[in-house]
């Protein structure tokens, strides 16, 4: 017999439409009446405004709780405490990827249900089973932590996303993007049975992904509300079918030397990448994982211009890092390591992936 494998793939529940934000009431008084309810500094005030006054109708009381700092494992545990003092019934995240993570270890902690309301396409963080987190004193990559299940609701309010900055989409798009040549990584053949059926679940899907994001994914990022299919249909392959990808790969197979990129930073220049966002690191380093999977030149070309069209950073110094040997070196190391780079052809390789981004 081989292994047993626990799958968690997509969310219990996904409400995606117009102005669905006005249903979070009425998903909350499934489990209970009173929430905590943790927000971005500007996303939060926002989704209260057009929340409060249901909320109110249907009796439900809110403890609001403003990010202010990294998520780390300790500000879980603190919201954890607050939790269980307050007694809530129910852990609600609205906004970004370190939200969305924050809580999803905070509502297995507390034992809690968890609701998301993801503002963006900048996230599969709302739907997947897993959390990256960060130190308390500096923000630097610290570890990832597996979700007990899956989320139990995820809000996609398209009147929300639909008015996100379009810097956000075009990070959004690139990250889901990267599924693909990650997955692949450097293989000849991703055929079953060639590689096990969860790699390929997650080869198939992730190539469906890339096709339908290099074809519409600029028109989308040039007029985000003009075309409402294309919106829903976006939002629907970054915020769950991505997310469906890591559910059949199991750890951290689906993440290789684009990620690995992104970590990096992370973990070396916290400060210097502050103003990078995920799926813009993630984008300089589809460049490098395609170099290192020798993609032909024309769709290397395609990403590429696609970046330069949706103003996206192209090299590590528009990342806010200098290409000295040093850091090149740091990363290269850590590169290695994530992704257990040791034979003599794929680190040529990946020296050469780094090439691309100096
Ligand atoms: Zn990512």
């Amino acid at each position: 017999m081989s292994e047993t494998a626990v799958l968690k793939i997509g969310a219990s529940r996904f409400l995606i439409g117009e102005e669905t934000v006005n249903l979070l009431g009425e998903e909350i008084i499934r489990y209970g009446s009173k929430i905590l309810c943790v927000g971005g500094k500007t996303t939060l005030p926002m989704i209260r405004s057009k929340v409060e006054g249901d909320f109110k109708d249907k009796g439900i009381r809110a403890v609001w709780v403003t990010m202010e700092e990294p998520n780390s494992v300790d500000y879980a545990e603190r919201l954890k405490q607050a939790a269980q003092e307050q007694d809530v019934d129910v852990i609600v995240a609205v906004g970004g990827g370190k939200c969305m993570d924050l809580c999803k270890v905070t509502s297995d902690r507390a034992k809690k249900p968890l609701i998301t309301v993801p503002t963006s396409v900048a996230t599969c963080a709302g739907a997947s089973a897993v959390s990256i987190m960060y130190t308390k004193e500096n923000g630097s990559y610290d570890c990832s932590i597996p979700k007990e299940k899956e989320v139990d609701c995820v809000i996609a309010d398209l009147t929300i996303i639909g008015e996100s900055p379009r810097r956000l989409f075009a990070s959004g798009i690139m990250d889901s993007i990267a599924k693909l040549p990650e997955i692949v990584n450097g293989r000849e053949k991703m055929s079953y049975p060639e590689v096990n059926i969860y790699k390929h679940m997650a080869y198939i899907n992730s190539q469906f992904i890339y096709e339908f994001l290099t074809r519409y994914g600029l028109e989308i990022y040039e007029n985000p509300m003009k075309n409402k299919t294309l919106l829903r249909d976006v939002t629907l392959i970054n915020l769950i079918i991505t997310s469906m990808v890591s559910g059949f790969s199991s750890g951290s197979d689906q993440l290789a030397v684009a990620h690995g990129l992104y970590d990096g930073m992370r973990k070396f220049f916290p400060v210097e990448s502050k103003n990078a966002l995920h799926g813009e690191i993630v984008a300089v380093g589809i460049l490098m994982q395609m170099v290192f999977n020798n993609d032909s030149g024309e769709e290397y070309k395609k990403i590429y211009e696609m970046m330069k069209k949706m103003n996206m950073p192209l090299k590590l110094i528009d990342l806010g890092v200098e290409p000295t040997q040093e850091n090149l070196e740091k990363l290269k190391e850590y590169n290695m390591m994530k992704n257990s780079i040791t034979e003599k052809g794929e680190i040529e390789r990946l020296e050469k992936a780094f090439l691309a981004i100096v």
